[in-house]
């Protein structure tokens, strides 16, 4: 088998490897960095709104230029029935920070990719890495056609965790969600994003580019797989107030895609010269529309701890990538569980297991994520964490 040797190996081409790949080319552009990607980038993939927050990491990426030259649709407005039944419409010409975008993700995800690759990353596609194993001080990866050995690693493989074992690392899942979409080829064309909540749970619908219509039912794994069912789905779309028109009569169903999307973590944020970024590190309910860009700024950030880790620092960089994304973490949970509480307003399971007094909780959650890089928790507060699954 040939055996290559590379500075540093970037599993996964998603948001968080690409980020992590170009940072990495422009902060050590004398070192050698490989990108293995699983996939080929075709098929259609959820999480499609870009906050306008974006735009400032693409700048730092470089990729300005050629994601405005891809003329995503402009997010104008978010519809959001949520607290009552009154429609909230909030427009981006209120913000400070402008309008967002509504995605191709997979187009999206080439063009990172390929900048990554413009940029002097030897990008590898359709290579899937079966195993991590520590050699040494390097990184031995296994693929199916050879093996690279690395000096430093940065694990990106969004919501697949199978190389946990080989990192040493373990998942903590805090809350389960699944979500149940479906992509249509006609859209009314209105660039808003609309999300509504419903007893079973909650819909989200946009346009995206190409006059196409994503439209996705989010609930809980055990209350929803009936959904699966075109029968059902239908059934439920149909019972919706604002999501069911934005499906004109005329849409053809393109795909659908049926994924988990409740709130995720590793224990470790980083090992010995080893960084998890993206989804892989956290992975964020799509309610706070944020997996893009936690996405993005975990790969820059994961790029500057593994290169800090083969200049001899690895400790510091260690404990400084775990504190910050300890208090990503600690962000985000509360403000989650109150934007969920200010939904509750029905009496069904999915809304009872969210219910404010479940803030605190949530609270306690973000504590002690990380905690055994930040040296927060006695040590059998981390052995419950590793057993828990609350939902918040
Ligand atoms: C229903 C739903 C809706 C969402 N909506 C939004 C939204 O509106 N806005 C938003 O910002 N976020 C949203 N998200 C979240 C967003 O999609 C993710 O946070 C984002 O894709 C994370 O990027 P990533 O690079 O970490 O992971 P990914 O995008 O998942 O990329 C990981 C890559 O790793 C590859 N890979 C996996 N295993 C291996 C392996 N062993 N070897 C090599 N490669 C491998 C995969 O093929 C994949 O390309 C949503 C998520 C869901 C489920």
């Amino acid at each position: 088998m040939p055996s290559e040797q590379v500075d540093f190996a970037v599993i996964g081409g998603g948001p968080a490897g690409a980020a992590a790949a170009l940072t990495l080319r422009r902060h050590a552009p004398q070192k050698r960095v490989v990108l293995l990607e699983a996939g080929r980038h075709e098929k259609p993939k959820p999480g499609e709104i870009l906050p306008a927050v974006a735009q400032g990491l693409l700048r730092q990426l470089d990729v300005w230029t050629p994601f405005a030259a891809e003329a995503f649709v402009r997010s104008r407005a978010v519809v959001s029935a949520w607290s009552d039944e009154a429609p909230d419409e909030r427009h981006s010409m209120f913000s400070a920070q402008g309008a967002g975008w509504q995605l191709d993700r997979a187009r999206f995800d080439r063009l990172l990719v390929r900048s990554a690759r413009a940029a002097g990353t030897e990008v590898r596609i359709g290579s899937a890495v079966r195993s991590a194993v520590r050699e040494g001080r390097a990184w031995r990866l296994d693929l199916a056609d050879g093996e690279i050995r690395a000096s430093a690693v940065i694990w990106a493989t969004g919501r697949n965790w199978r190389l946990a074992r080989s990192f040493g690392a373990k998942l903590r899942v805090h809350s389960h969600l699944v979500a149940y979409t479906r992509f249509f080829d006609r859209a009314p064309g209105d660039c808003r994003m609309v999300i509504e909540a419903r007893p079973e749970g909650w819909w989200y619908s946009a346009d995206l580019p190409d006059r196409c219509r994503v439209v996705s039912c989010l609930t809980d794994p055990d209350l929803g797989s009936e959904l699966r069912q075109s029968k059902h789905w239908y059934r439920a779309l149909a019972a919706t107030r604002f999501i069911a028109p934005l499906v004109p009569p005329d849409a053809h169903e393109t795909a659908k895609l049926v994924k988990s999307a409740g709130t995720a973590t590793v224990d470790r944020a980083a090992g010995e010269r080893w960084v998890a970024a993206g989804d892989t590190l956290f992975t964020a309910d799509p309610l706070s529309s944020r997996g893009i860009v936690h996405a993005l700024r975990s790969g820059i950030l994961a790029a500057y701890a593994a290169s800090d880790m083969i200049d001899g620092r690895d400790e510091l960089a260690r404990k400084r990538y775990a504190m910050i994304a300890a208090q990503g973490f600690a962000d985000y949970v509360p403000a989650l569980a109150a934007r969920y509480a200010a939904a509750a307003r029905w009496d069904t399971a999915f809304w009872n297991r969210r219910r404010p007094q479940l803030e605190d909780r949530a609270a306690n959650h973000a504590v002690r994520a990380f905690s055994s890089e930040v040296g927060t928790g006695s040590r059998q507060e981390n052995a419950s964490n590793q057993n828990h699954r609350a939902r918040f």
